[in-house]
């Protein structure tokens, strides 16, 4: 049975009047930049996170970049992230001038470990980026307590894990600012690049407004050199419609996890994802460990089941980040987890005899048939 890695047509479906009445809409009008639907879907998706203030963006990336420069970090200062992370995560530090400085992860959740962070701290660290990687909280409690008591800011990088809940609370709203990214396949996904910074702070979201709109306050008057890095009215049309039906997706990628489970629990050779404690996992990745993973993911692909790695080379190996003088060895954890990752077909709409199909495929080249 060939499965795709991802299949976003039936979701595009249920939206699909929705979204181009809403679209046909703003076409009339002219509203394209900032229009009123993009200042609405702000306040829908703060709202959701059991937040105050957003400011809509045009990519994930910015929206971590824009968060960063709002707290006028920059050369001098220190930026603690995991290594385990889209590069996206370490590359917004770089802009700022800024050094990233990497965290080693946990074997069970793949998740930063509190302790390395707390490790990497010296007196420039002025903000830690937990990554929700694959759609599990970190361990959010541990970290906002050691970044508080020395004076760290937390910025949530919330890319992969919109929806999800830490201890009665919802991702976004679990440190000072949280980044999202509403590129297509993220799991509250654009027709197209989109971001958005959430916060409770309000001088946070004044500076971020400026600084997405060339850094101005009023029509005329700028006060610092800001960026044109605004979410499309348009954009945001499709991403309201999507927000209302976001709970019941998530629960449709957990229904897929369960399945999963089903399938392999017990299966010699793979390990399962693991969910920490209070918390929920909302499945932007279904992320399984395998030995001999080189080999099992090219088979798996040769069979047509589509996957892929998140990530093969930690941050920390890339080569763009040489300068930054780290080596094999640095973060055990994390390299051992990206030499045994892969990412199995993981959709909303995925249905159990695709799940089933995998599990078949997988079992069978474990087996070495
Ligand atoms: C997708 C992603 C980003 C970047 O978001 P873009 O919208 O693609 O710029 C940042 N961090 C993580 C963890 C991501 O998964």
């Amino acid at each position: 049975m060939k499965v795709p890695f991802v299949d976003l047509s039936l979701q595009y479906q249920e939206i699909q009047k929705e979204v181009f009445d809403g679209i046909q809409n703003v076409c009339q009008r002219g509203a394209f930049i900032l229009g009123q639907e993009e200042k609405d879907f702000e306040a829908e998706f703060a709202k959701y996170c059991h937040s105050q203030y957003g400011v809509g963006l045009n990519s994930g990336t910015d929206a971590l970049y824009l968060a960063l420069s709002a707290l006028d970090i920059g050369p001098g200062d220190e930026v603690v992230l995991p290594t385990h992370t889209f590069i996206a995560t370490a590359l917004c530090v770089s802009y700022t001038g800024a050094t990233p400085v990497f965290a080693d992860s946990e074997d069970g959740t793949f998740n930063i470990d509190p302790r390395s962070f707390e490790k990497a701290i010296t007196k420039k660290t002025k903000a830690v980026l937990p990554v929700h990687i694959y759609g599990q909280p970190a361990d959010m409690a541990e970290i906002v307590a050691i970044a508080h008591t020395h004076g760290i800011t937390v910025i949530e990088d919330a890319a992969q894990a919109h929806g999800a809940v830490y201890k009665n609370e919802r991702v976004g709203a679990l440190g000072d600012i949280a980044c999202f990214s509403f590129y297509p396949t993220k799991n509250l996904g654009a027709f197209g690049d989109g971001g958005m910074v959430i916060t409770k702070r309000q001088d946070i979201y004044e500076k971020v407004m400026m600084l997405r709109d060339y850094g101005r306050k009023g029509r005329y008057e700028h006060i610092v050199k800001g960026y044109n890095t605004r979410l499309d009215t348009v954009q945001a049309v499709a991403l309201s419609a999507k927000l209302k039906r976001l709970d019941q997706w998530n629960r449709m990628r957990q229904q897929v996890a369960a399945w999963y489970q089903d399938e392999l629990a017990g299966v010699s050779g793979v390990r399962l994802p693991k969910v920490g404690e209070d918390r929920s996992h909302v499945y932007h990745l279904y992320v399984v460990r395998v030995a001999g993973r080189d080999r099992v993911l090219e088979r798996l692909n040769e069979e047509g089941v589509g996957s892929l790695i998140h990530y093969p080379i930690p941050v920390h190996l890339q080569p763009a980040y040489q300068d930054a003088g780290y080596k094999k060895g640095d973060f055990p954890v994390a390299e051992q987890i990206a030499s045994e990752i892969i990412s199995l077909p993981m959709f909303p709409h995925m249905s159990r005899e695709q799940v089933k199909g995998v599990a078949d495929v997988l079992k069978k080249i474990l087996k070495g048939a």
